[in-house]
């Protein structure tokens, strides 16, 4: 069990987090949703370690509160996929993926990997570019790759936490990356991501934290949080949320004007 508990965190005297939870078990994919700046990548840094001073709460991993864990440890058990990434040499797509193995690794095992992590993300043709050429949505799934690959290495467990892991790609791959998600969940691991997109939260999460100024809303299965009601409340639109047997939608054309 990954868990924040009751996360505030100031700058200056803005509340960035104001009393925030949030938990994920292995085998649940859980999605944070919310407008922009409601504090849902700060929250995301705090519960993987990498805001480590400065917030009131607790971060629990394993049972464990996360100051006790050391960076190595840390490293096997979870695996951060930050909102963007600068590059500042000229690496090639699988030097980029080798960064997340550990360095024991020999070349042969961490190779085997890398190609593996490449063709999940469907660029195994690309991975002697050079990653500052590839489109955006190329170089967020070869980020993808690298922190499949630093679980895998570690027993391919543990936790994902991806902050808005299909901002730049096309359907088809954010229905992949969705895929890679689950399938990391029923493999016995946990992901938590940050998702924009309501009906791709609503059909990949088992809980949906919906955020708003720093606190959470509204959290739980998407057939109960996603409604009329916490579209209006979170962003201040007027919707109407249909029902599918498989979950909750929202269509643009239902946005009451
Ligand atoms: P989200 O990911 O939900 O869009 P963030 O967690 O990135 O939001 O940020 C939450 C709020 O905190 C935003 O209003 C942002 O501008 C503010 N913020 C984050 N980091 C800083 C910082 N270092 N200095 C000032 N404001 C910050
Ligand atoms: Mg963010």
């Amino acid at each position: 069990m990954y868990a924040a508990r009751d996360i505030s965190f100031f700058i200056g005297s803005k509340a960035i987090l104001d009393s925030a939870s949030v938990e994920v078990a292995p085998g649940k994919v859980v999605a944070i949703v919310g407008p922009n700046g409601a504090g849902k990548s700060t929250l995301l840094k705090v519960l993987a370690g990498e805001q480590r001073a400065g917030f009131a709460g607790s971060v629990m991993l394993d049972g464990t509160d996360l100051q006790s864990w050391d960076a190595v440890s840390l490293a096997r058990k979870r695996a951060v996929l930050p909102q963007s990434v600068v590059v500042a040499f000229p690496f090639l797509s699988r030097e980029i993926v080798a960064l997340g193995l550990p360095q024991y690794f020999s070349r042969a095992e961490g190779g085997k990997l890398i190609a593996r992590a490449l063709k999940a993300v469907d660029l195994l043709h690309f991975s002697e570019r050079v990653y500052e050429t590839l489109s955006g949505g190329e170089r967020q799934r070869v980020q993808l790759a690298r922190v499949l690959v630093q679980l895998w290495a570690n027993g391919g467990k543990g936790y994902l936490l991806l902050d808005e892991p299909t901002s730049a790609l096309d359907l088809p791959h954010q229905l992949a990356t969705l895929r890679i998600a689950r399938q990391h969940a029923d493999a016995g691991g946990g992901v938590l991501a940050i998702l924009h997109d309501i009906n791709l939260a609503a059909m990949a999460a088992d809980e949906i934290v919906a955020m708003r100024d720093g606190r959470v809303i509204a959290s739980g299965p998407p057939v109960e949080v996603v409604t009329d009601g916490l579209i209006q409340a979170l962003y201040g639109v007027a919707a109407r949320v249909r029902g599918v047997p498989d979950g909750p939608f929202l269509l643009p054309q239902t946005v009451i004007s």
